[in-house]
């Protein structure tokens, strides 16, 4: 039976896009956050709608940045040294999935999805979402060589091959730098990218908040979720203080703390929290236009009248306190790069946790309770594909009938 109301546990891209998309179908929502609206991973991240570079984070080139570099606070992919018995079976499960074999069987999953993801944000906007998503710029991947740039084109090919369009040309150093001409003489190859998108992360999703509360949907801030029951006719989400919120049933979309709520019901995939950390900046010394630094895996995102500076993977726990190392490695990294940029005077400076699963693919569907959702571990790409998971979501809820692009996604696999 198709619920009448839906309580969703999580504010960020992914609850709230689920929301709307019930909204769609005229289903009664109430949001939960523990905090408020895109507390968690949907705030400070890099805002890029980049169907062409959402590719499975499990890839054999990641095994090849040994342990060394693993644990050095200033790598930019981070596994601080602590023993950590669920961090230990995650990073053996996600090594597992390293292979050729499994990253071209994830790859065909993502690309599925990919192909609908712009298209779920047009349906936000025709449906009165206010914030706009940036169209018609280009992206711009920029190398130190033609050799740093191969591993990426290879990529972009391999994406393609799994049947997704990708629009691209290769630029020696002079034609990146003609571009953009506050990259330095260090950038000697690059990659335009045609057909993105980008936004701003925070505004959008506190607009999407905006459009679920104007449609009649409740969120309650400030609540935290210490489970959720399925009472036979319907749900309950209950706080730790006693509080409940009762519906027909329950999406659970609690970003990088999901494992807690979704393993009662039989959800077994772990969600590591994979942190990353950010900071804006005046716009003079740096590109105009989203850029991303692969080498250095630091992204620049213009936002009007600021530029975000966004990088690094740190697999500890969501809630730790932020590693001002973290910071000063993106700097360090940047500066090469953008060597007249200002990168002293920052603001926003946030770190946020990416909801990372061993197999790079995100879990959206239904759980062990035919009453219970999960939305979440999008890792990378969960501004880019929360839209997309949450409409295909609120469809199969609502229709008791899974979209053929969720198969792949099953919370039970
Ligand atoms: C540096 C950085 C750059 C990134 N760049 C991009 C990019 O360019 N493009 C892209 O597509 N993605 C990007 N991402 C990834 C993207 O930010 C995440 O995948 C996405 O925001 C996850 O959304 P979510 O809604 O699943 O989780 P979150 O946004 O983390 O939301 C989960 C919410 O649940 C709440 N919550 C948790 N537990 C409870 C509880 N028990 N009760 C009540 N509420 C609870 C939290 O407070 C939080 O608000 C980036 C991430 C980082 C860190």
């Amino acid at each position: 039976m198709s619920p009448r109301s839906v309580v969703v546990v999580g504010a960020g891209m992914a609850g709230l896009a689920t929301a709307w998309f019930l909204q769609e179908a005229g289903v009664e929502v109430t949001v939960v956050d523990r905090r408020g609206v895109a507390a968690g991973a949907s705030w400070g991240n890099a805002g890029w709608l980049a169907p062409a570079l959402t590719v499975p984070l499990p890839e054999p080139a990641a095994l090849k940045l040994g342990l060394r570099r693993l644990l050095s606070p200033t790598s930019p992919l981070y596994i601080p040294p602590r023993p950590d018995p669920r961090l230990a079976r995650f990073l053996l499960a996600f090594t597992r999935n390293c292979t050729h074999r499994r990253w071209t069987a994830s790859m065909a999953a993502l690309a599925a999805l990919n192909r609908g993801a712009l298209t779920a944000y047009d349906d936000l906007a025709r449906g009165g979402v206010t914030e706009p998503t940036r169209t018609g710029e280009t992206c711009l991947l920029a190398f130190t060589s033609e050799a740093g740039r191969a591993p990426l084109v290879a990529e972009l090919d391999a994406v393609r091959a799994a049947g997704q369009e990708v629009d691209y040309d290769l630029l020696d150093g002079g034609e990146a730098r003609e571009l953009e001409p506050s990259l330095s003489a260090r950038v000697d190859a690059a990659v335009r990218l045609h057909g993105q998108r980008h936004l701003n992360p925070g505004a959008y999703v506190a607009a999407l908040a905006d459009a679920v509360r104007d449609r009649g949907g409740k969120i309650v801030t400030h609540l935290e979720v210490a489970r959720v029951r399925d009472v036979g006719a319907g749900v309950a989400a209950l706080a730790s203080d006693g509080t409940a919120v009762r519906a027909d049933a329950a999406v659970l979309a609690s970003g990088a703390w999901l494992g807690r709520l979704a393993a009662p019901f039989g959800v077994r995939t772990p969600v590591q929290s994979g942190r990353g950390y950010s900071f804006t900046v005046s716009p003079e010394g740096l590109p105009t236009r989203p850029t991303y630094f692969a080498e250095q895996r630091v992204v620049c995102t213009p936002l009007g009248d600021r530029v975000r500076v966004a990088g690094m993977m740190e697999f500890t726990a969501p809630d730790r306190p932020a590693d001002p190392r973290r910071v000063n490695a993106i700097v360090n990294a940047a500066r090469s790069m953008v060597p007249s940029a200002d990168l002293t005077h920052r603001t926003d400076e946030w770190a946020g946790p990416r909801p990372c699963t061993a197999d790079g693919l995100p879990l959206v569907g239904p759980t062990r309770s035919p009453r219970v959702h999960v939305c979440g571990g999008h890792g990378m790409w969960g501004i880019a594909l929360g839209p997309l998971s949450g409409k295909l979501l609120a469809e199969s809820i609502v229709t008791g009938r899974g979209a053929p692009e969720l198969a792949a996604l099953h919370p039970l696999r």
